[in-house]
């Protein structure tokens, strides 16, 4: 088993790029956000636990992160490669995923850094869009849906993410920077992290990474 890790604040692009990341790879992508936001949907035990943090902008305590990590990794073939998106987010998760590779013998090999300006970060946010059915992603001046509210892709209804609202954004934005930034530095010390200009096209940015797994 191998972990490739995307890391960068809310608003990086980690979601966009790794669908193009996938769309030309055999990665299997682990989301912990989107597991997280379908759990508060279906009512699952990690949805119910989360959905109060989630709301507020603030991490969901690593213990049930780990656990929730830990229960995707159980049943997957050990030749898997995961790409991480969101997670790790604090240095004890990057122990427990340490762990847990460890536990499937494999380990991870590269982080990617979406190094992102804050204006942009925070223009990102607020504007995006997402479809109630399908998850497709959009941006109200980036990336524009044909018809407004409506999905390109399958005619779903577009809606704001509850916790793209400014106030939330500027709390996620805080959060990361007291919780998460501090794993650029851990994982640069380990020789594995790459910078990836994110203020550019998500196909380019995914190709750049595509590039750099296969050197
Ligand atoms: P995301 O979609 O990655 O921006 O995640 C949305 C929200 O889910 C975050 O603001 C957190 O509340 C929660 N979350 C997702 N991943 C993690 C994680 N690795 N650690 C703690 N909380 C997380």
């Amino acid at each position: 088993m191998r972990g490739i890790v995307l890391l960068g604040a809310p608003g990086a692009g980690k979601g966009t790029i790794s669908q193009c990341v996938l769309a030309n790879s055999n990665l299997t992508h682990l989301s912990t956000g989107d597991i997280l936001r379908h759990g508060v949907k279906t009512g699952s035990k990690f949805g119910r636990a989360a959905e109060g943090y989630m709301k507020q902008g603030q991490l969901v305590p690593d213990d049930i992160i780990l656990e929730l990590v830990e229960s995707e990794l159980d049943d997957v073939s050990r030749d898997t490669t995961f790409l991480f998106d969101g997670f790790p987010r604090t240095p004890p998760q990057v122990k427990g995923l340490d762990a847990a590779m460890d536990h499937h013998g494999g380990s991870v090999t590269h982080v990617f850094y979406l190094d992102t300006p804050r204006e942009i970060l925070i223009s990102r946010l607020s504007g995006r869009r997402l479809c109630k059915q399908c998850g497709a992603g959009y941006h109200l001046t980036n990336i524009p849906p044909k018809k407004p509210g409506i999905c390109d892709a399958c005619g779903g209804q577009l809606y704001q993410r509850p916790d793209d609202s400014e106030e939330t954004i500027i709390k996620r934005l805080d959060v990361y920077k007291a919780q998460t930034e501090s794993l650029i530095a851990i994982y640069d010390l380990r020789g594995l992290l790459l910078r990836i200009n994110s203020n550019q096209d998500p196909g380019k940015a995914a190709n750049e990474i595509l590039t750099m797994m296969a050197s």
